[in-house]
């Protein structure tokens, strides 16, 4: 039998990037032969095994056949006769389609290696077709290369475009869709997915909420870029650049999905749309079954962003029912996740993007200040049950009322 690197490991030794994870191809082996030199299997009727030490995925050489709608309908053929390059033939990019023996000799048939100079990110056969994935694949991809220059290749992007006409995107499963989605978000360049998916016409299958955004204006004077569909590309660009993790990424891009429903005799302006675009927002979540934590932050930033902007000028009534609205006794944690993703939504705006916001320092001041309040006092006072709950209502709204006076000397 013969080894080989394969996919991501040999694309990123080639593009001097770290490698993280290595898969492997097995050529010339039997399941049996593995499983006798130790291998476990991963599942029951697929051809990869896990190295007994390193725990790195080893498939034997196979070649695939559609022969269904959507993911469960392949069959796979593995067999010792296989060979390297109908193999590599059945991957979606020429650049994930290269093998590498142990002396570092490259098996290189579909030129990614040509396509990895040239920065492009090119199909390799019509089979391409065969998987809807490929569609997210290639954006996230997209969405991770495009500080090197990479662009999808115009052959590729007709390709996908006939994929989302097809109907075949619909097939996806929640879970599949879901991990491109959230690895393609934690890259450097998330709105580079989003762009890619939009330019592909796979974004109004995916999330028509998100691409009914494009061409709705905004008010000039405070979104000078005008466009809610640039206006989320940037506020998602600000929170790649500041590091944010999955939740506030994913709210970012859901945070204004209510402009989206706005009629266009209200133009520019978007009254209530944080209330109506709940609903689409709930409806994005449970499409893709986002984890719990994403799809709570996203709602919760849909619902309150603007308060999160009015924060200095909110009654200390209002911002006390924001602060029980996120239980920031309990919760610490995620009030931070809004107060960062309010401020991503502040500096994604065309020319903002370093202005300061000192809503955040005020918001978390004010949680400070709600949380000092001391339950113990008011129980030795002999407060119990309802009315222990409203004298700490009231003591909570008293810190705060000391608290913007404070802030506003
Ligand atoms: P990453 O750095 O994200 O792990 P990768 O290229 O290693 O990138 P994997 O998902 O680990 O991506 O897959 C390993 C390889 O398997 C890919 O490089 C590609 O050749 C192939 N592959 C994975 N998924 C698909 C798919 N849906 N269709 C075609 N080929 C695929
Ligand atoms: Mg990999």
């Amino acid at each position: 039998m013969q080894i080989y690197k394969v996919g991501g490991a040999v694309r990123d030794r080639l593009l001097g990037k770290p490698v993280t994870d290595i898969d492997w191809v097995v050529v010339g082996a039997t399941s049996e032969e593995m499983l006798a030199k130790g291998f476990r299997p991963v599942g029951a009727d697929f051809p990869v095994f896990l190295h007994p030490k390193s725990g790195e995925e080893y498939a034997l050489a196979r070649t695939e056949r559609k022969s269904g709608r959507g993911y469960g309908g392949f069959t796979f053929h593995a067999s010792p006769e296989v060979t390297l390059e109908e193999d590599l033939i059945r991957r979606d990019l020429t650049i994930n389609a290269m093998a590498e023996d142990d002396q570092q000799n490259l098996t290189d048939p579909y030129h990614g290696r040509r396509d990895l100079e040239a920065r492009l990110l090119r199909h390799v056969s019509p089979a391409f077709a065969e998987d809807p994935l490929r569609v997210l694949r290639v954006a996230r991809f997209a969405a991770r290369y495009a500080a090197l220059g990479f662009t999808v290749a115009p052959e590729t992007m007709a390709l996908m475009r006939q994929l989302s006409e097809s109907g075949e995107l619909q097939a996806l499963t929640a879970e599949r869709s879901w991990k491109e989605i959230s690895r393609a978000l934690m890259e450097d360049q998330p709105q580079v997915f989003i762009e890619v998916l939009r330019a592909c016409d796979a974004l109004k299958v995916l999330m028509p909420e998100v691409d009914a955004l494009f061409g709705v204006p905004q008010p000039e004077a405070h979104h000078p870029e005008i466009d809610t569909g640039l206006h989320t590309l940037s506020v998602l660009e600000q929170s790649a650049l500041h590091k944010q993790p999955l939740t506030v990424r994913w709210a970012c891009l859901l945070h204004d999905l209510g402009k989206g429903l706005t009629p266009e005799e209200d133009w520019p302006r978007h009254i209530a749309h944080e209330h109506k675009g709940l609903k689409l927002i709930k409806a994005v979540n449970e499409r893709f079954k986002a984890p719990k934590d994403c799809q709570e932050l996203a709602l919760l930033v849909g619902e309150y962003h603007t308060h999160g902007h009015r924060a200095l000028e909110l009654k200390p009534s209002t911002l006390l029912e924001l602060l029980q609205s996120f239980d920031v006794y309990r919760r610490p944690q995620r009030f931070e996740e809004f107060i960062a993703a309010c401020e991503m939504d502040a500096r994604g705006r065309k020319g903002l993007e370093q202005r300061n916001y000192p809503q955040a320092d005020y918001l978390r001041g004010a949680a400070t200040a709600a949380r000092s309040v001391a339950v113990q006092p008011l129980l030795e006072k002999g407060f119990k049950g309802p009315e222990l709950g409203e004298a700490i209502k009231r003591e909570r709204l008293k810190a705060l009322k000391a608290y913007k006076e404070a802030a506003s000397v």
